[in-house]
């Protein structure tokens, strides 16, 4: 192993030891890579430690938080991975309305401490996503059409930089660095070790569940679309068509309101079709936390997706069904997540998330279990991506997808160059850096 002055400190998980081969697994269990060591970090000093003895080691580095990014860029072959996922507290300041979270929380924990005092952030879906990557790459949930993405409520971050000194950024000092990290996507800059955010009172919401057969698809996409995006922007709602093979497309969604008031705002998806199941109910926003959980548990997939602007049209309806009639595997779906409402109020240069005038995101879903089922899943996902690509504008930087030739375009719009820019003043000999990760200018 390597010669360094600096000792690495914090848990150190070495090829030889018996936790390295869990250690070295991310949630997309597709990729199966071998860092020469995987540190978890216990304090900041073990996340300066590990830069420095990276740097002086000429050893290539990755962050890692919650271990979701769908191309496995939190590991790497031959390198060190530097794990925040043991710090994870969580210190509130209610009557201030902020919260300090260090880095490595994941979003299940933190929901239900900060539920426990009557408030919360306007996180994802998924109990096991990390605080850093869902922050940095902007953070979209079931609360974010009222309370704005993720990365909109935060305040502070304090980092180690590329050369192992610890930066504060907030609105003040080194402001162009929160820019970035408000959807600049994580691994760039450097390796966040908390985050302060605004948090909100939440008590009970209303949810509601729809079910149609498969043949009222077409239908239902048409009117959800000319809906969701526009309507009450206290109600975030998810379109989900599953395969012909599976028969079924369903609506979900949270409101912060009265379920008369919500029963009122979905009139136009339940005069649609012939919903086979039409549920409305008032829950406590800890159990309607546990209800949106999306996560199967480590799995192999590959998902992409795109935001669309514009109501799609029929055509690019058709090919969705289309894509969905000749799916390989049954359990494969496309789901549609809507916008605007607060995300559009800022502009797409008011931080470095790009996309705040789509109305929603969809996203193409394909996972499997037996290798041999893996070729016709992912040429399935990005023939369906190439189709629609003349219906819809970029993506989101947080469903990264290394088959995008053009992501800075996709991920960024104008404002890479903007990102490019503050690379270069943050971390100029691009240390920080993986196979979609921003160029110093
Ligand atoms: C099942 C599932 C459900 C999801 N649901 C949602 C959702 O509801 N809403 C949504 O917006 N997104 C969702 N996502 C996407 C998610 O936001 C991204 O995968 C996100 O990057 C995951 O962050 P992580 O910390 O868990 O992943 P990691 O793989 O640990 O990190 C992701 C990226 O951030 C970098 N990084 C990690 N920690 C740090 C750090 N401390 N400092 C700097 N960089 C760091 C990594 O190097 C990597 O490039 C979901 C993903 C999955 C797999």
């Amino acid at each position: 192993m390597a010669n360094s002055n600096i000792k690495l400190t914090g848990r150190i998980v070495f090829p030889d030891d018996p936790n390295y081969e869990n250690a070295r697994l991310d949630y997309n269990t597709r990729f199966s890579k071998y860092p020469c060591v995987i540190v978890f970090c216990q304090r900041v000093q073990d996340v300066i430690n590990a830069v420095k003895w990276a740097r002086e080691n000429h050893i290539p580095i990755r962050a890692r938080c919650g271990g979701h990014s769908y191309e496995a860029f939190s590991l790497l072959n031959n390198g060190i991975v530097i794990d925040v996922s043991e710090m994870d507290k969580i210190y509130l300041k209610k009557r201030k309305g902020i919260a300090t979270i260090q880095a490595g929380a994941t979003l299940l924990p933190l929901y239900e401490a900060l539920w426990s005092e009557g408030v919360t952030i306007p996180g994802g879906t998924c109990p096991t996503v990390g605080i850093s990557g869902l922050t940095l790459g902007g953070g979209f949930g079931m609360l974010t059409r009222k309370m704005g993405l993720l990365c909109d409520n935060l305040i502070t971050i304090e980092m180690v930089n590329a050369k192992g000194e610890i930066v504060y950024a907030d609105e003040c000092v080194n402001s162009d660095l929160l820019w970035a990290s408000r959807g600049g996507g994580g691994g760039n800059f450097g390796i966040v070790t908390s985050f302060v955010f605004k948090v909100h009172p939440i008590s009970n919401v209303a949810v509601y569940d729809i079910t149609w057969d498969w043949s009222d698809a077409e239908e239902v996409i048409k009117a959800w679309q000319d809906w969701a995006p526009f309507v009450d922007e206290r109600l975030t709602s998810i379109l989900e068509l599953y395969t012909k093979n599976d028969g079924r497309v369903s609506s979900t969604g949270e409101f912060l309101g009265h379920e008369d008031e919500l029963k009122h705002l979905l009139k136009p998806l339940t005069a649609t079709g012939k919903p086979k199941q039409i549920k409305v109910q008032t829950i406590p926003y800890i159990e309607a936390v546990l209800k949106f959980d999306d996560g199967p548990g480590p799995h192999k997939f590959k998902n992409t997706g795109a935001f669309v602007y514009h109501s799609l049209p029929d055509e690019a309806i058709s090919t969705l069904l289309y894509y969905m009639e000749i799916s390989p595997n049954k359990d494969n779906s496309i789901q549609f997540q809507s916008l605007r409402g607060a995300v559009s109020k800022i502009p797409p240069d008011g931080t470095a998330y790009f996309h705040r005038e789509a109305d929603y995101i969809m996203q193409y879903i394909t996972r499997w279990k037996g290798d041999y089922e893996e070729c016709p899943n992912i040429y399935w996902v990005e023939k369906l991506r190439e189709s629609m690509l003349r219906y819809v504008d970029g993506t989101y930087v947080n469903w990264p997808d290394t088959f995008i030739k053009d992501w800075p375009c996709a991920y960024y719009g104008t404002n890479y160059r903007k990102l490019m820019r503050i690379k270069r003043k943050y971390d100029p000999e691009n240390i920080f850096r993986f196979e979609q990760s921003i160029r110093p200018e």
